[in-house]
């Protein structure tokens, strides 16, 4: 059996930055003795990687979900994680006295920049992305009044309803994991529909994201069998194992090796199962560590 792990496989530039930052900043904070002032706080999941999560709290990580959850916050240290966080946020942590280490992705921080520069020049955003995923609710603070959040068509045929004949210049940007394809189309709708209108638009989809993606899709197209290792909550990972899955039947979505140790067991996969596969394709989603990828190559190495 012939094991390929994508050469774009596992943690991305941001992700890799926050965890190692984050380690640096918990292991610093253990060496003050004093029980209080050696708790780092998160504001949300760093990655969305168990794994990571729990090695990083049996540091001294604390994950919390709002800063007022932070006992007697003044000089309390504070991470952002790479999706970044809202204005109203940062507001809040300078009220509160927080020490904030800020980790938000530069390329997501790239985003934030631009937003608040067309909002300063009056021109309304369309901002292409998940509604609830925390980095399009973090940049869409910094779009000012006159913006729309589209995640699909409808929305899509909603925001330009509502603008057409109200607006002449407009601007488009991107939630960094979106689909590039799906991207364009929306861009060549949006043409089409706001003729006259002057339109903007910044491809603020990350490279990491569209490489994986297009290496997800080749590598699935060649192998027998695809394993696709990234937690369960990471819309990148989820991305990935869609776009494996329509190209490749046998593709699995694994958060780690206990899983596919799980699927051998319980789930009627044998150990033959993998043995007939002359090849078998790895990626790993952005926030999956090195260690998730190794553990499920020597599992797979033993059958
Ligand atoms: S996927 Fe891209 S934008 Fe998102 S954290 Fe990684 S490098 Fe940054």
């Amino acid at each position: 059996m012939e094991l390929i792990i994508g050469k774009t496989s596992g943690f991305c530039m941001g992700v890799k930055r926050a965890v190692e930052e984050t380690t640096k900043v918990v292991e610093e904070a253990r060496k003050i003795e004093d029980d209080e002032k050696n708790i780092t706080y998160c504001l949300g999941e760093l990655v969305h990687n168990p794994q990571v999560i729990q090695n990083l709290e049996q540091k001294g990580l604390q994950i919390i979900e709002k800063l007022e959850d932070i006992p007697d916050p003044k000089g309390k240290k504070v991470i952002f994680r790479a999706h970044g966080v809202t204005k109203q946020v940062y507001e809040e942590a300078e009220q509160l006295g927080l020490v904030v280490a800020d980790f938000s992705c530069p390329k997501v921080l790239a985003i934030h920049k631009i937003a608040k520069q067309y909002v300063q020049k009056g021109i309304p955003i369309f901002l292409i992305g998940e509604k609830e995923h925390p980095e399009v609710i973090g940049t869409a603070s910094f779009c000012g009044e006159n913006y729309f959040v589209i995640q699909n068509e409808e929305g899509l045929q909603e925001a330009i309803q509502k603008v057409k004949g109200k607006i002449n210049q407009l601007l488009v940007i991107a939630q960094t994991t979106f689909n590039l394809q799906k991207f364009e189309q929306f861009i060549e709708t949006i043409s089409k529909e706001l003729q006259g209108v002057t339109i903007e638009v910044k491809n603020t989809i990350c490279d990491a994201t569209r490489l994986r993606q297009e290496e997800t899709g080749q590598l699935s197209k060649n192998v027998d069998c695809m394993i696709v290792i990234g937690g369960k909550k990471s819309s990148n990972s989820n991305k990935l194992y869609q776009i494996a899955k329509a190209n490749c039947n046998n593709t699995f979505f694994i958060e780690n090796v206990n899983e596919l140790e799980n699927m051998v067991q319980k789930e009627g996969i044998t150990e033959d199962d993998f043995r007939k596969y002359a090849t078998i394709g790895m990626m790993a989603g952005a926030s999956t560590p090195e260690q998730s990828v190794q553990e499920v190559v020597c599992f797979l190495e033993k059958q």
